[in-house]
């Protein structure tokens, strides 16, 4: 029986993904879901789970590769407003997995919540980041995190306390098929502080990352100290080039795909980088993007 039966009103086959990530490129989900409510979602994840079809959580796609093939299964997308809300009580936020992270940073300067200013210009969801503790310049999103709730992928809701929860470089223990939520507490400040240094670290972020209006994705993980971004560039890979993507002239640890560019070009780029660093500095460049 075919997933859409009794899910037809969430449920579409054959959804191309490409326009779901921040490189715009890869092939379709043989199943695409966007429940309405958390019931739907957990009724959907307990049918897949008996039918043993396949299931993938996507945020924002902006740490995603699709392979032109595609994936099978399902790709479930937390985009219903259930999903997506954030409320604040005291110093604490809590915050849907699908909520995007702009809205969620946003949202913590105008509450004079300190920290995730420093995150300004990271494209995605709250769960994305809970998922890949994301951060910069080490500030990791992990660091304010209470607890989370989470869907396991036999269908069960449960919540996960701070001291069950471990989060490290680009890393969290977060693993479960759905973050549903995350609670976060923070330190504070005067709010009208918080966002003017949000303008100005926006302002220099966004000199330092690919137009918003290119296709990009951010590849390597830094590696003992050292960004992946000076180590590209200390190969000297900056605008190297297969096909129609190439390394950032901006920040070589960004890919941008132009017109014309496919994800088997990205993946040959990404085993060209790998291996010039491996030849040239002698390290092992991990990736930070996330392959389907
Ligand atoms: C221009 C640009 C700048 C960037 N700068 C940075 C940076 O400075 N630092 C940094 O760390 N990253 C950076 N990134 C990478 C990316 O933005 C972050 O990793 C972001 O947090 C990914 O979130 P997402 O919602 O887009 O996740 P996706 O790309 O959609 O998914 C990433 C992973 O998280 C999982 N996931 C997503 N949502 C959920 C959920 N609700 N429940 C369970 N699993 C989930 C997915 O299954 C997948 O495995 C940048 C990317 C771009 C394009």
């Amino acid at each position: 029986m075919s997933l859409t039966s009794g899910f037809e009103h969430i449920v579409r086959e054959n959804e191309p993904l490409a326009a779901h990530t921040s490189l715009k490129l890869g092939g379709a989900a043989q199943y695409f879901a966007e429940p309405t409510s958390a019931d739907e979602l957990v009724a959907l994840v307990k049918r897949c789970a008996d039918d043993q079809i396949p299931v993938r959580l996507l945020g924002g796609g902006s740490n995603l590769l699709v392979r032109s093939e595609g994936v099978e299964g399902c790709v479930i997308l937390l985009s219903a407003p259930e999903f997506s809300q954030i409320k604040v009580e005291g110093n604490t936020m809590t915050a849907g997995g699908g909520a995007k992270l702009s809205h969620f940073i946003a949202t913590a300067a105008r509450e004079g919540f300190s920290g995730p200013e420093q995150l300004v210009g990271i494209p995605g969801t709250v769960g994305g980041a809970l998922h890949n503790n994301t951060g910069h310049h080490g500030v990791d999103f992990g660091s304010w995190v209470q607890s989370a709730k989470v869907l396991t992928r036999d269908g069960q809701i449960a919540t996960r306390d701070s001291d069950a929860l471990s989060f490290s470089y680009r890393q969290s223990s977060l693993t479960e098929l759905v973050i549903l939520e995350g609670k976060f507490t923070f330190d504070t400040e005067p709010a009208d502080e918080l966002t003017k240094r949000m303008q100005k670290l926006w302002i220099v972020r966004r000199a330092a990352q690919p137009e918003s209006d290119e296709n990009s994705a951010y590849m390597f993980k830094d590696h003992g100290g050292e960004s992946a971004s000076k180590l590209i560039a200390d190969a000297g890979l900056s605008g190297e080039s297969v096909g129609a993507v190439h390394v950032s002239d901006r920040d070589p640890n960004f890919f941008v795909a132009n017109p014309g560019a496919t994800s088997d070009q990205v993946l040959e780029l990404m085993d060209k980088v790998r291996q010039q660093v491996a030849e040239r500095l002698e390290i092992e460049l991990q990736d930070a993007i996330q392959i389907w």
